[in-house]
């Protein structure tokens, strides 16, 4: 990196890389394979998080991608069984 930066003899903060090796699922061709979609077998079941099938790699961006997706499904009443029934709006005076 202090090659590539051309940073010299600059002094450089003091800095630590960890590799966390439980961070993410092995994310080899034949595990993302395995991904789950959002729906499942059961009606009123529904999966998100960075593990399902987002299109996107174990990140932050997958699992909000998988939570509105999952969102989506739920209130556009797919699975049918599922029906979200609006709450209660308190107004605070
Ligand atoms: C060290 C590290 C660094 C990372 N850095 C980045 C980064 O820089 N950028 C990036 O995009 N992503 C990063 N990630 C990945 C990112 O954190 C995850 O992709 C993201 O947090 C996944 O969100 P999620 O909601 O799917 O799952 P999680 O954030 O894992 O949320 C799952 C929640 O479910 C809870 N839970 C589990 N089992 C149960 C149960 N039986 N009952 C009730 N609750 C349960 C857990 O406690 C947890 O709170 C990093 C991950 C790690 C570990």
């Amino acid at each position: 990196m202090v090659r590539i930066l051309n940073l010299g003899d600059a002094p450089r903060p003091v800095f630590r890389i960890i590799r966390e090796k439980r961070a993410t699922f092995l994310q080899t061709p034949a595990e993302v394979a395995r991904r789950p979609g959002c729906e499942t077998t059961w009606s009123n079941l529904l999966l998100a998080g960075d593990w399902t099938d987002t299109g996107l790699p174990a990140t932050l961006e997958g699992s909000v991608r998988s939570g509105n997706t999952a969102a989506a499904k739920a209130l556009s009443g797919c699975p049918p069984c599922l029906t979200i029934r609006p709450q209660r709006v308190h107004k605070i005076n």
